[in-house]
């Protein structure tokens, strides 16, 4: 799966130059009775006590049945559809009870070997049916089931729902149970035929897609085969007056695949770069892994209403809207490049993740970490591969790292959970990449490759674990991984501190590790961490090239003799262990750095180094740092640096980066003096260098038609930072003149978050809502941009009253989120003293917990960092986490979140 986290972000980073943590928003659904039936409760009994006791990974054992193959057919109704279920099965423990999930079915009959089942022969409870060992036949049988369920009163968008009249489902994690009678496990796999009918002619649905290959099709019916075995939470339905805009590939043993993309008619249009990126991902996959496509047709499907990203079902993935459809008038950049990401994660899926699957979620960073790895990979190698791996740091620290510090902190691969739902986090995903990256830095590139090789060769067709994975690395090259594996058990970032010195031609350095404690992890044992460092002369040349150190011990001494004079350290080159570094380098060797060294990373981070102790400096009193203020120039000037990096280095950090890094130096933040530090230092960039940001504005205007190739995005986001600081003196007039001239999303939407902050935005807010009222894409960053960039301490009074308009549709995933997450970015006017900002958002997490609980609980994160502040803005918090607990009917997902939350130590 994928998530939308980074849209928030990058909706306000286009401008103000900042990456906020924003929001986290991956993962699948959440339980709820549909009307009518058994009140879902939770798959543990009756809430709260019963329903928040955990499931754990030492409790695994393997399914006492092995399933052969599933046959289904849908006979579709919005409010009554019919589930018919045949599973093939045989025991492979004798006596054992058939234990299957169901959640809000309503049971027509249960056969087996086509005798229907009595109530004696079963026992049939909320959470799911089971047959008594004794009326089970010894050898193979057959399980057939009818059920009830009502699509068109499923709010929570898992298993069967409706959106805009289209049938579509949502199974992973646990949605599948809420379809039909299952095994809804995912080591469970088996092959699956799907009939799917649909017998309202007044209602005719002429697109019906499920898993795998074609069968046949006719009047209201299709039937579709997957040969594939898989887990029931990649099986995938979508029923709707649909449009394919089609495409082809010719994989690399010379098959041909027909590729679709299934939009509402009308969106045609917008779909063409969304398949140029799936053919680019199916041949870098084939180029780069080895893999090729196993179908002979790949769909993906459009779906307004979705709470999360993507998802890579067998054969047909599908993704919100959001993530499909774009044009240069109304995506953005950052908009086109994670389209392209995103699709080739889902695709990278099918075999990291659907071939080779999970044994249980505990192992979720299996598929997910290793994807996104690879999601990576894919980008860097399609655009800059240094400026996609700062905007990955720069994802890590919004996210992970502030995850990692606070009342949430967890495992990458986590050993116990409430409700799977909410473990779909930044931990599992992106510090589970951050993991591999480390591993294949360990093994070089061709132990990685190896490795792979051998997973795939061992694993294909089964559901795997974090220890089968690591015994391929240990296999293949020969490395015992003992110690590596506490990246995947030990919560935490380690903290890092480099001491040198240097005497008689030899550099010594002192390097000591240490993780401090998370919640149930108290004390933590030293990690194997590849630090890359290099070595700088004082005249800029590389005297020792990138050399990995592997740190095993809570404290190791590395020498390099031989030195002519003493060298400037350049550290975590390529950001090569996700740790938090702690070393004295003094101003004018970090701007030494940031001028001379050969890796494009270590050079960024020497400056927004710089740049974060000189925001932390200014927020106590102090003046800007003439030091970071000329080395930004030299880069703003430096027309051999790309303009895409130099974009990076103009963005200051924004305030959540520098509220975490008072923190962490022991202070307590201050929203307010944080937010005026920053406004202070652009303004002293802006007049130092206002000449050149000017000059540089007029440069890069790209010149001719829109294409959100590298080049042109590159220059453009070099474009937008300047005008994000010229913005400081003009009083919006550069972004008043833009507004009016641009031709695409990524300009027109700087522009008007510019004139946001300088107050001068009432006629182009106005105006850019007239024009895009019908789109629903670009209405919800309509809503971003104004809460975003709103003055701090108009924030929640402007939330209210977005909040009121008639086209504030929060039943929809997307533009719920695009509300709530442009608050929680807008930090400032997020922790307003008065609380109204907490109040405001805790009241719309109670809102919509009862029809959608996952979006409740994701957004719930917005509260994590509460033990950095105030006594009295902590006091606030804890006041409304403890209002959102004592809620009457909490869902499951919500009262985990918030009781995880709430017991975090001040
Ligand atoms: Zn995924």
């Amino acid at each position: 799966m994928q998530h939308c986290a980074a849209e928030i972000q990058r909706v306000i980073a286009t401008a103000k130059g900042a990456i906020p943590s924003g929001v986290a928003s991956r993962s699948a659904v959440e339980p709820r009775a549909a009307a009518g039936y058994p009140a879902a409760t939770s798959i543990f009994g009756e809430p709260p006590v019963q329903a928040q006791r955990p499931i754990r990974l030492v409790d695994y054992s393997p399914y006492p049945f092995t399933l052969k193959a599933v046959d289904l057919t849908f006979r579709l109704a919005a409010g009554a559809t019919r589930v018919l279920a045949r599973l093939d099965l045989v025991a492979r423990v004798p006596g054992a009870s058939l234990v299957l999930d169901g959640v809000g079915l309503r049971l027509i009959v249960a056969a087996i070997n086509g005798d229907a089942l009595t109530g004696a022969d079963y026992l049939l409870t909320e959470t799911g049916l089971t047959i008594h060992a004794a009326a089970l036949p010894e050898g193979p049988f057959t399980l057939t089931t009818e059920v009830e369920i009502n699509p068109a009163a499923n709010t929570t968008m898992q298993g069967l729902y409706i959106s805009n009249g289209m049938y579509c489902t949502q199974c992973e994690a646990e949605g599948f149970r809420h379809i039909t009678f299952y095994p809804d496990r995912p080591d469970v796999m088996a092959p699956f035929r799907v009939r799917v009918e649909t017998p309202d002619a007044a209602n005719p649905l002429p697109v019906l897609l499920s898993n795998g290959n074609p069968l046949g099709q006719g009047p209201g019916w299709a039937e579709w085969d997957d040969p594939w075995p898989k887990p029931a939470y990649l099986f995938a339905l979508v029923a709707g007056d649909l449009t394919a805009y089609p495409g082809s590939f010719t994989t690399m043993s010379g098959r041909n695949v027909a590729l679709n993309i299934y939009v509402r008619p009308g969106d045609e249009g917008r779909c063409a770069f969304a398949m140029g990126a799936l053919k680019r991902a199916m041949a870098w996959d084939e180029r780069t892994y080895g893999r090729e496509y196993d179908l002979d047709i790949f769909n993906i499907v459009a779906v307004d209403d979705f709470n999360m990203g993507a998802m890579e079902n067998k054969g047909l993935n599908i993704f919100n809207s959001k993530w499909v459809l774009a044009s240069p008038e109304t995506a953005t950049d950052n908009d086109f490049e994670r389209i392209e990401g995103i699709i080739a994660h889902e695709y990278f899926h099918n075999w990291t993740g659907n071939r080779i699957t999970c044994r249980d979620w505990f192992q979720l960073c299996l598929k997910e970490g290793l994807t996104v790895y690879r999601d990576q990979q894919f980008t860097a190698d399609m655009r800059s591969a240094p400026v996609k791996r700062i905007d990955d740091v720069l994802t890590l620290r919004a996210r992970q790292f502030r995850e990692d510090q606070g009342p949430l902190a967890h495992p990458v691969r986590p050993d116990h959970y409430v409700e799977i739902n909410n473990f779909y986090t930044a931990t599992v995903y992106e510090k589970g990449a951050e993991v591999i990256g480390m591993l294949k830095s360990l093994v070089g590139e061709g132990g990685y490759r190896a490795a792979l090789d051998l997973y795939f060769s061992r694993h294909d067709g089964e559901a795997a674990t974090i220890e089968d994975w690591l015994k391929v690395f240990e296999d293949a090259t020969g490395r015992d991984l003992t110690q590596f594996k506490r990246w995947y058990t030990d919560a935490g970032t380690p903290r890092v501190t480099v001491k040198d010195s240097y005497e008689n031609g030899t550099l010594t350095l002192n390097v000591s590790q240490s993780t401090p404690p998370t919640p149930g992890q108290p004390e933590k044992a030293p990690r194997v961490i590849p630090l890359a460092l290099g070595l700088l002369s004082p005249n800029g040349d590389e005297v020792l090239p990138t050399t990995l150190l592997e740190l095993t011990e809570a404290h190791q001494t590395f020498t390099f003799p031989g030195l002519a004079a003493r060298p400037i350290l350049s550290l975590n080159r390529g950001f090569s262990a996700p740790v938090v570094l702690t070393h004295s380098a003094s101003p004018a060797e970090q701007a030494f750095v940031m001028a001379h060294d050969t890796d494009p990373f270590t050079r960024w981070e020497a400056g927004r180094t710089l740049a974060r102790n000189g925001l932390c400096a200014m927020v106590n009193g102090a003046d800007a740092a003439p030091d970071h203020i000329d080395a930004l120039g030299r880069i703003l000037r430096d027309n051999s640096l790309d303009p895409a990096f130099r974009a990076l280095c103009l963005r200051l950090p924004g305030e959540e980066e520098i509220a975490q890094t008072l923190y962490d130096a022991g202070q307590t933040p201050d929203p307010d003096a944080i937010h005026d530090a920053r406004g202070r230092l652009a303004t002293a960039l802006a007049r130092t260098h206002e000449t050149d940001l000017a000059g540089t504005y007029t440069a890069m205007r790209v010149p001719g038609p829109y294409t959100p190739d590298a080049g042109p995005a590159g220059q453009r986001a070099l474009r937008l930072a300047c005008l994000g600081l010229l913005n400081r003196l003009d009083g919006g007039a550069h972004a008043k003149a833009l507004f009016a001239q641009a031709d695409n999303m990524t300009e027109s939407l700087a522009a008007l978050a510019c004139l946001i902050e300088e107050g001068q935005a009432d006629d182009a807010t106005a105006t850019f809502k007239t024009r895009w009222q019908a789109d629903r894409l670009v209405m919800d960053k309509w809503f971003t941009v104004q809460l975003a960039h709103a003055t701090p301490d108009q924030t929640p009074a402007l939330a209210k009253t977005l909040a009121a308009l008639p086209e504030f549709e929060w039943k929809n995933p997307n533009r719920y989120r695009a509300l709530m997450g442009g608050l929680s970015a807008n930090h400032a006017g997020f922790h307003q003293a008065s609380g109204a900002g907490y109040r405001f958002y805790a009241d719309w997490l109670l809102r919509v917990d009862p029809l959608n609980p996952q979006i409740a609980a994701r957004l719930s994160t917005a509260f994590e960092t509460w033990p950095r502040y105030d006594a009295a803005r902590q006091t606030l918090i804890r006041a409304e986490l403890g209002r959102m607990a004592a809620q009457p009917g909490l869902s499951r997902d919500l009262t985990e979140m918030v009781t995880r939350l709430a017991t975090a130590k001040a």
